[in-house]
């Protein structure tokens, strides 16, 4: 019975709820899976995209959610992972009632899920919704721009990889390969050179590279040769899933440890890049840092406190490649293992 797929793709992927949200009469559908609720909210952005499917949605809601559930747990926060998805009406749309529709769909839930923005929304979506639900963060006065804080935390991570690696936590002299110098990009790129490091920066916006090259000294190449730099690191900052088999082929680093979002096509892929002898700072506790600065105003903690979790993302990953080491196991999986033993441990009381 074709109804029953989904169910069968729902039950096996351990999510507490998962939430099917609909206005037809604003164009408003909307899937909001909260995967964990053990830590706190669950917590994550919402996404406005026109799918191929709806399958492909429900997807796609599955696997963010889940990966909040894992970041917020590595970043040691009290809160749990959620995302919403909402499927891009075909033909005209009121943006306006969409978000609405949404603040009232995120309401519905009590607080159980706390959501901002993410890929096709913006804080402005957000404000709107905020006129129907307290459960909306990333909004003026509640969170920021988290890009400088990524970056932040991202360096932090860079540090506790190079003294892994090199035996030192400093970068002077290193070269690092940068791809992609948006909003996290540039800022990283800012901290590296200040750090010491040379850097190699592409951009799909070549002016965009050109313009941070020129004020950092720094060189450029064509996005299509990235994975062919010889540096000491490679820091993925544009899109995921461009590590596989053959860009991982032709890397001609130390050490892969970005911002990006899932870089790794597939789990898989983390394994590949060990057998390289490549170490991986697993993207869910180095690109923690905007994640963690949201978090403020929910958690109620001081400035002081977050800027000490920011830069705790080093701790972190220093205890990770340490269990790595140890235990003979990628980064990655012992990046999953802390974040399920917080997930068991909270479970437990
Ligand atoms: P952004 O859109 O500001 O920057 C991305 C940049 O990458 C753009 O300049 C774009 O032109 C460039 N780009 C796209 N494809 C490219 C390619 N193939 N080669 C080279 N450049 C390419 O986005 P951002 O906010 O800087 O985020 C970058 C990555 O970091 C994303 O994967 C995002 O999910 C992740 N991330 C961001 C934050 C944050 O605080 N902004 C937090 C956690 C994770």
């Amino acid at each position: 019975m074709p109804e029953l797929t989904a169910l069968e793709t729902l039950f096996p992927s351990g999510h507490e709820q998962v939430v099917l949200c609909q206005e037809p009469d604003v164009g408003y559908r909307a899937i909001i899976a909260l995967h964990s609720t053990v830590l706190g909210p669950a917590t994550g952005g919402t996404r406005l995209w026109r799918y191929a499917s709806t399958a492909d949605a429900l997807a796609d809601a599955l696997r963010l959610s889940r990966g909040m559930t894992y970041k917020n747990a590595a970043a040691g926060l009290a809160l749990g992972g959620g995302k919403a998805v909402i499927l891009a009406p075909e033909g005209p749309v009121d943006r306006e009632q969409l978000f609405l529709a949404h603040g009232r769909a995120v309401q519905r839930l009590g607080g159980r899920f706390i959501t901002a923005e993410d890929v096709g929304t913006t804080p402005a979506d957000f404000m709107v919704a905020a006129r129907e639900t307290a459960w909306v963060a990333g909004i003026d006065g509640r969170g920021g721009d988290p890009s400088p804080w990524t970056g932040r935390g991202v360096l932090a991570g860079i540090l506790a990889c190079a003294r892994h690696r090199w035996g030192a936590a400093s970068l002077a002299g290193r070269t690092v390969a940068i791809q992609g110098c948006g909003n996290v990009g540039a800022d990283l790129a800012r901290r590296l050179h200040a750090a010491g490091a040379r850097l190699v920066l592409c951009d799909v916006d070549a002016a965009r590279a050109t313009a941070l090259a020129t004020e950092l000294g720094a060189a450029t190449v064509s996005p299509d040769v990235i994975f062919d730099v010889a540096a000491d690191l490679f820091a993925p900052c544009a899109l995921g899933g461009v590590l596989t088999d053959a860009t991982i082929a032709r890397l001609r680093v130390a050490i892969v440890a970005g911002a990006a979002n899932n870089p790794l096509a597939t789990d898989r892929h983390a394994v590949a890049l060990a057998a390289r002898g490549i170490l991986y700072a697993p993207d869910f506790v180095i690109n923690a840092g905007g994640v963690i600065s949201g978090s403020v105003a929910l958690l109620g903690e001081t400035h002081e406190a977050m800027v000490r979790r920011v830069d705790g993302i080093g701790d972190t990953m220093d205890a990770i490649l340490a269990e790595s080491a140890r235990e003979d196991i990628t980064p990655l999986r012992a990046a999953e293992r802390r974040a399920e033993a917080a997930l068991a441990t909270a479970r437990r009381h």
